[in-house]
């Protein structure tokens, strides 16, 4: 029985760690104050509050594309 064909055992099992991390860079949504004390969104729109921040009015999320609000308040330079 020398005519045995020769079979390449494999190591059987394979195990891949797909490691599939979604680092999306947009998961929130990003509202930045504007010297007026408006509010433009990443997602392309304006919002007027009357008062205080988005947080302040227990905005958690963007109203018009529903990710997480992330707000940037507006910061006054001044010159010293
Ligand atoms: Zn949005």
């Amino acid at each position: 029985m020398s005519d045995y064909p020769h079979v390449h055992i494999g190591t059987g099992g394979e195990s891949e760690e797909l490691k599939v991390s979604k680092t999306t860079a947009a998961e929130y949504c990003r509202w930045v104050e504007t010297e007026d004390g408006q509010w433009e969104t990443l997602c392309g729109n304006v919002f007027e509050l009357s008062e205080g921040s988005p947080t302040d009015n227990d905005m958690a999320f963007c109203c018009y594309c529903g990710r997480t609000l992330k707000e940037v308040r507006f910061v006054e330079k001044r010159d010293e």
